[in-house]
């Protein structure tokens, strides 16, 4: 097969078609088997910094893992927000002039959209976006799609649905977005009123032929999908305490939609939970959010190796 040229900052799901998709997650695969020998390794003298202006648990350290198994080395500034020289009033900009001296990519959060593209515009090495505000999420989006081709063997044909906080989640957003790149997918939105799916997602899919419906009952919902991808109410981005109480504890995932489902489906979150997916659904072997925190560190992996490692940029 050719090389093919990936892109050389992760931003936006859009700038990844179906063939970047399916050669990803054949090198994710691959990544399975890549074992972590101390002072070893594919990215052995490179370095990572990770820049997180927002609170993570997953995305960042998924990413220092992923750099650490390839053999890497990390640099981190958590709670940038808080210790950084953002602090004094620093831009971006110049935050990442510095910190390219330092490392060989950049992994930046924030709270506003369009930051790490702002940053990319100016870095010399490659940037990847860890979540913009309520903007995108594309490392997310990317490793909950490979969730679903490994426990369900394809990305094609399926019934998915999206429930929860639609409206300020960047999850599903990114991978409302990330679904276009698929065939014969059918979308079900499943939210209460108030934090439903903005009009330039419904737009994407309607343009690439994503069929999607609505349907607030979540058992309905469930019984006809393949997945169902829960996801948490997004406090910090309500408007106002009044419109954030409203939406709170406005949908629960149970055991009652669990039994609705088929006997090959599967429940997804991009985590973390807070309370709308109850405790008892976790020993179902459906429920495979833990499950997806692992494919995360593949995707990762298959990511910065193809970003940094001999492929320069490209993937075979
Ligand atoms: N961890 C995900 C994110 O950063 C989902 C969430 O926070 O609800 O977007």
């Amino acid at each position: 097969v050719a090389k093919l040229q990936f892109p050389r900052h992760i931003l936006h799901v859009d700038q990844f078609d179906r063939t970047h998709v399916d050669r990803l997650f054949a090198h994710a695969r691959a990544m399975r088997s890549v074992a972590k020998i101390p002072g070893e390794g594919r990215l052995r003298g490179h370095i990572l910094a990770t820049l997180f202006f927002e609170p993570s648990t997953r995305t960042r350290l998924s990413f220092e893992s992923a750099m650490l198994r390839l053999g890497g080395q990390v640099i981190s500034a958590e709670s940038a927000d808080i210790t950084s020289s953002a602090v004094k009033g620093e831009t971006i900009e110049d935050t990442v002039r510095i910190v390219e001296s330092y490392a060989d990519a950049i992994v930046i959060r924030h709270p506003k959209s369009g930051i790490p593209d702002a940053a990319a515009a100016v870095a010399s090495v490659p940037i990847l976006n860890a979540g913009d505000g309520p903007g995108e999420h594309p490392t997310q989006a990317l490793l909950d799609l490979f969730t679903i081709s490994e426990e369900l063997g394809r990305i094609d044909n399926l019934t998915i649905t999206l429930a929860g906080d639609l409206r300020y989640g960047r999850a599903p957003r990114s991978l409302a977005m990330l679904l276009t790149r698929t065939d014969g997918c059918r979308v079900i939105l499943s939210t209460p009123a108030g934090i439903e799916m903005s009009e330039d997602v419904l737009a994407s899919l309607s343009a690439a032929g994503v069929t999607f419906e609505v349907e607030p009952d979540m058992v309905v919902a469930a019984a006809q999908s393949d997945v169902v991808y829960v996801t948490r109410v997004q406090k910090e981005r309500f408007p106002s305490e009044d419109a954030y109480q409203q939406a709170r504890g406005s949908y629960h995932f149970t055991d009652l939609h669990l039994a609705a489902m088929k006997p090959d489906s599967i429940v997804m979150h991009p985590l973390p939970r807070v309370d709308e997916i109850a405790g008892n659904v976790d020993a179902d072997p459906r429920a495979a959010y833990f499950r997806q925190a692992r494919y995360g560190v593949y995707i990762r992996m298959a990511l910065l190796d193809i970003l940094l490692g001999s492929g320069g940029g490209t993937i075979a």
